[in-house]
């Protein structure tokens, strides 16, 4: 299980090695995502919060990244945190997300990117349920939900 110190360290001495790479250019990703896809895991973009019905989804399943399709949280793993975004406690598998400091808005924060392609998909935070203590805070538009 992933817990904060966890976090800490692939931010500041390396990610864990992910199973493959997929690496395409700006406009190949453009020409497979919507421009708000586009916008939010190319170019580091935030939906609004509240935008999603998959904020208040809790059915069984797999989310899988929206750019590459890589397999990254359990719906066992999501949690109602009441700030309009998806909000998973815990990833699929420890080399699933790779984790950066975002020092942007005046802000230090942990960005949590997919380590396959690179897509952003939110930040992380050390204010989640236990066991792990973790909170994915996960843009909707990042992710592509699969049943099971
Ligand atoms: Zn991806």
């Amino acid at each position: 299980m992933i817990k904060w110190a966890d976090v800490i360290r692939f931010t500041n001495k390396g990610n864990p090695t992910p199973d493959k790479r997929v690496e395409k250019s700006e406009e190949e990703w453009k020409q497979i995502l919507t421009p708000e896809e586009f916008q939010v895991t190319r170019l580091k973009g935030t939906e609004r919060s509240f935008s999603s019905e998959l904020c208040s989804l809790f059915d069984p399943g797999i989310y899988a990244c929206k750019c590459c399709g890589t397999i990254l949280f359990d719906a066992n793993e999501k949690f109602e945190s009441g700030t309009g975004w998806p909000s998973f406690t815990q990833p699929l598998k420890e080399n699933a997300i790779a984790y950066h400091a975002d020092k942007s808005y005046g802000m230090i924060r942990v960005e949590v990117v997919c380590n396959t392609c690179d897509a952003h998909l939110g930040h992380v935070f050390p204010d989640g349920p236990e066991p792990s203590g973790l909170r994915y805070c996960i843009n909707a538009v990042s992710l592509n939900k699969i049943k099971e």
